[in-house]
């Protein structure tokens, strides 16, 4: 496995590997690997003849530089995971090398960008399209990996590449988006780079979001959405140590809010909430439908 840094040395292997007919996977990331993103890799050499995890915390999507700042980093660890898991090329390259100048780039996807995570974090999305356009570009890949733990962030990938397909790009054209299912510890909580940075004692109401997230798809057979989305806040907010952000149950595709059962196809719940003193902000969601 080789790990490297230069932008200009990518693309030189990506070549190589087009030239060598090779399929490829890639498999973004900001590194902290847990079993979360090894089911993503490991779905990609499934699939691929060469699979590619790039590892960059990208600061142009924190809109809180303490949560950037803060933001577990440990390279060495997450190549010996990687290699143990047969990925091909790691890309893990400095803040200068991606952003040689500032990025102004704006992207916006309306409505999907713009509710939930799009509304609390402001300019989040924004970060997310630059850097994974930028890694888009540079390797073309087949197929990309995204995590449903993130279940706004594939909406709206899915909406970035769609634009670029319209515009006729030639490595649009080509990508497909693959959404991976959510991996968690045995006690239900999503898998996180951040659950490093929970206390013990966090660490151990953590679990009880999933729980109720569960609990609630049975309650929602009996009643509406919106007593399902008031029995979820209560519940979480209840107890101690965790605070809601939001709670929004919405059409798996348009992550739009619905008002029944019977509104889409496909309808998810989507939460984020604060855990602890620090607190540590956590996300979550659901399928209902
Ligand atoms: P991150 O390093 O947090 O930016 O995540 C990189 C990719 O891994 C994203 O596509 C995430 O959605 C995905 N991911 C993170 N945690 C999980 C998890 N628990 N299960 C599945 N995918 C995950």
């Amino acid at each position: 496995m080789e790990v490297i840094d230069s932008v200009k040395e990518l693309k030189k292997r990506v070549s190589d590997f087009r030239k060598e007919n090779k399929k490829i996977g890639l498999v973004p990331t900001m590194g902290a690997l847990h079993n979360g993103h090894a089911s993503l890799v490991r779905k990609s050499t499934d699939e691929n003849d060469v699979t590619i995890v790039s590892v960059f915390v990208n600061p142009t999507q924190f809109n809180d530089k303490n949560d950037l700042e803060k933001y577990p980093r440990t390279l060495d660890a997450d190549c010996r995971l990687l290699e143990s898991l047969g990925a091909t090329l790691v890309f893990a390259p400095s803040v200068d090398e991606i952003y040689p100048e500032p990025d102004t780039r704006s992207f916006s996807y309306p409505p999907t960008d713009s509710v939930m995570e799009g509304a609390f974090r402001p300019g989040h999305f924004n970060g997310v399209c630059q850097i994974v356009s930028k890694l888009f570009m540079f390797v073309e890949p087949d197929n990309a990996y995204f995590g449903e733990k993130d279940f706004q962030q594939i909406a709206v990938i899915k909406a970035m590449v769609y634009d670029y397909r319209k515009k006729d790009t030639d490595w649009a054209k080509r990508l497909n988006i693959r959404p991976c299912p959510i991996v968690r510890e045995d006690d239900g909580l999503a898998l996180s780079s951040r659950n490093t940075l929970l206390t013990e004692e966090e660490r151990s109401i953590a679990p009880y979001i999933y729980s109720v997230l569960s609990e609630s798809v049975d309650y929602s057979r009996t009643h509406s959405v919106e007593e399902t989305k008031n029995m979820v806040v209560e519940k979480i907010n209840k107890k101690e140590g965790l605070k809601v952000q939001y709670y929004e149950i919405v059409n798996a595709d348009t992550l739009q809010t619905v008002s029944s059962w019977d509104e889409a196809e496909h309808i998810q719940g989507c939460i984020t909430v604060f855990c602890g003193d620090t607190p540590i902000r956590l996300i979550d969601n659901i399928n209902y439908i």
